[in-house]
This record gives structure tokens, sequence and C-alpha cells, in this order.
């Protein structure tokens, strides 16, 4: 049924457990604010998958959900509050945060939302000022 390398991540208590099969989208480093402000951390490392690349195996009862906009649909462990993917409907792809599958490789390739920066990163990858045009950004650059 699966392709690929399937990859395991849980959130902070364990008591949600998901899987990620193949290889994702894209991945990189979100600056925006409603990513700080969520995640309470200066910038968000994602890995965005096609929604039937992500499986929740364990503690599917255990997520809440919480969408200020329809374009995230935030997912956090009920219990210990950890934070899990986000569901993006409007752009058909799922964010699992790089932190919550460790024994994925991350690799990224840009940096998003860079306009709104906190913490600016010198490591030579692209710098967008919102997002790519195929995604509804602007896909204009900006320096690091
Ligand atoms: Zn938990
Ligand atoms: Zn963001």
């Amino acid at each position: 049924m699966s392709e690929g390398n399937t990859y395991k991540g849980a959130c902070f208590c364990g008591a949600v457990e998901i899987a990620v099969t193949g290889a994702p989208v894209a991945m990189g480093y979100c600056h925006c604010d409603s990513c700080r402000k969520w995640s309470a951390g200066p910038v968000n490392a994602f890995t965005l998958w096609q929604p039937d690349a992500v499986v929740v195996t364990k503690g599917a009862d255990n997520i809440g959900t919480y969408n200020k906009t329809p374009q995230s649909y935030r997912k956090w462990c009920k219990t210990c509050g950890g934070h899990i993917f986000t569901e993006h409907p409007t752009m058909g792809l799922t964010d699992v945060y790089a932190a919550v599958i460790p024994g994925f490789s991350f690799n990224p390739g840009v940096h998003v939302h860079y306009g709104e920066t906190v913490l600016h990163i010198k490591d030579g990858l692209p710098k967008l000022k919102d997002l790519p045009k195929e995604m509804g950004g602007s896909g204009a650059s900006m320096a690091e």
C-alpha cells in the first residue's frame, strides 16, 4: 500500500502517535506571526505532505483542533498540549512539525513569511517575503 519510508512521530507525552510515509512536498522554516504565537517559538520548522501521507496511529480522539483562519487547522495533544501537525485545506497539504518526527531527515529549502521574522537566519537559503506564487503569495525574495 505505501511506497517509500515511513517515519514515526509523537506528541510531547506520547499519547498521540503519527506516521508519515514517502517524501514531503516542501520543507523549510516559517517566520509568520501566527506560527510564532501558537508555538511560542521564534520560527516553525515545517514539512508539508500530501494529506494521505500523514496517518494518526494512536490517540486520534486525544487531538484538539483550533482554526483561527480557514487556511490552518492546528492540531495538538489534549493531554500535554504538544503540537502535532496543521492541516492547510485550502493548500491541500498537511504541515507536520519537523520536531515531532525526529527520525526524518529535515532538509529545509526555503524560509517563508520572512517579512515577519524576529530571528534572522543567515544560512544562505532563499528568503521569501511571504509565500511562493504557486501557494498564493507574492513570491518576492528578501535579503537575509
Ligand atoms: Zn501528548
Ligand atoms: Zn507560519
